[in-house]
């Protein structure tokens, strides 16, 4: 099948982007946006020069009503605010300062290492919540845990930064339910990519640039009715913004809808069981999660001595290849040692996957 002749969600992705230099396999980093994502965020920069920057928001509300429209829909949340920020943490950072009940928060031991700062900034004693051996949430623990010492609030990160390993989150939000207990979810990296529709959750927040392809620099949040005072809802809804990225935001969210959110949680399944399929007999290396683990990154520990810092620098370097080193920063209660994470998107080919094993032996010293 031709490029030009696009027929699988694989290839019609592909073939509405500029063609990769290479390999990218990085998007629970950044994923590559489509023309029409880059081309609405140009076009509104210069609608902001030939008919002046307000006016030019007002002529865009439209457009991102429709991608708030999309949030609500992906979330399952048809009443909620939907807030642009620049980001997961800013979102995270708004909940948090806002938050005028005691300071305690439950999360998973593989809380994200930035998310960890941001609660401890805000003056929140951390307690965690109970896991299995892979890090996923003890489903048969929960309650106990959640009774035995309740936390003010659960902060829950669907899928981390640093492991594919999907968390439960609807058993997750039953439990808070149960004991009457708010729960934020991280979703920067569960958004777009997993299921969290409908999760009862009292805020949701993600970014742009990763599963959406949406451009850097943008985020949602996703709140009940409630959940934020007045006060804050006013000042976020006043800051200063960059229009034309919440534009293509909505765009690249438009696109996603179009697809359709289940055909794309399929295939990004099917692309994370390939990629460990691909990768599971690299030498020394390690793939952490289950070959069936339902999402599309893959974590592969190093053999001993080898640095993925390195060997990330060297994929890119000497085979146009883009992975993400994990340092421990990012898990800091969990993660015990370095690791490289491959998270590529619905367009990877077996051919790709089978260029990314060969090089990442090539580069593997030993
Ligand atoms: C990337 C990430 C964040 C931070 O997102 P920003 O948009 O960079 O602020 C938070 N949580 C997780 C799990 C992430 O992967």
């Amino acid at each position: 099948m031709s490029r030009s002749d696009p027929t699988t969600l694989a290839e019609t992705w592909r073939a509405a982007r500029p063609a990769p230099a290479g390999v990218h396999v990085d998007s629970a980093a950044c994923s590559r946006q489509s023309f029409a994502t880059i081309d609405a965020c140009a076009q509104h920069a210069r609608h902001e020069a030939e008919v002046g920057g307000y006016v030019a928001a007002e002529a865009a509300a439209p457009v991102l009503d429709a991608g708030r429209a999309a949030v609500r829909a992906l979330t399952g949340m048809p009443d909620a605010g939907v807030t642009f920020t620049t980001g997961s943490n800013h979102a995270l950072d708004i909940l948090l300062g806002d938050w005028t009940g005691e300071r305690t928060v439950a999360c998973l031991p593989g809380e994200f290492g930035p998310n960890l700062a941001i609660m401890a900034r805000h003056g929140f004693d951390i307690r965690v919540l109970p896991v299995d051996e892979y890090g996923r949430l003890d489903v048969n623990a929960i309650g106990a845990a959640l009774a035995h010492r309740p936390p003010a609030l659960v902060h829950f990160t669907v899928l981390g930064s640093h492991s594919g390993v999907v968390q439960p989150v609807h058993d997750m939000a039953l439990a808070c339910r149960g004991h009457d207990i708010p729960l934020f979810v991280d979703a920067a990296q569960g958004f777009a990519h997993v299921d969290v529709a409908n999760t009862g959750a009292d805020a949701v927040y993600s970014s742009s640039r990763k599963w959406t392809a949406g451009p850097r620099g943008v985020g949602v949040l996703v709140t009940r009715a409630g959940v934020l005072s007045d006060a804050t809802r006013e000042r976020i809804g006043h800051v200063e913004t960059n229009v034309g990225l919440h534009v293509g935001f909505s765009v690249a969210l438009g696109e996603h809808m179009a697809v359709g959110p289940a055909a794309m949680q399929a295939r990004l399944r099917e692309v994370g069981a390939a990629t460990r399929t691909a990768l599971a007999d690299v030498p020394g290396w390690r793939v952490r999660e289950h070959h069936d683990e339902p999402s599309a990154i893959t974590t592969l520990y190093p053999p001993p001595g080898v640095d993925p810092q390195v060997v990330r620098a060297r994929l890119i370097d000497e085979h146009a290849i883009v992975t993400t080193y994990l340092g421990v920063e990012r898990a800091p209660r969990e993660l015990t040692r370095p690791a490289l994470r491959v998270s590529p998107h619905v367009d990877v080919t077996d051919a790709d996957l089978a260029a990314v094993a060969e090089a990442l032996s090539a580069v593997t010293p030993g």
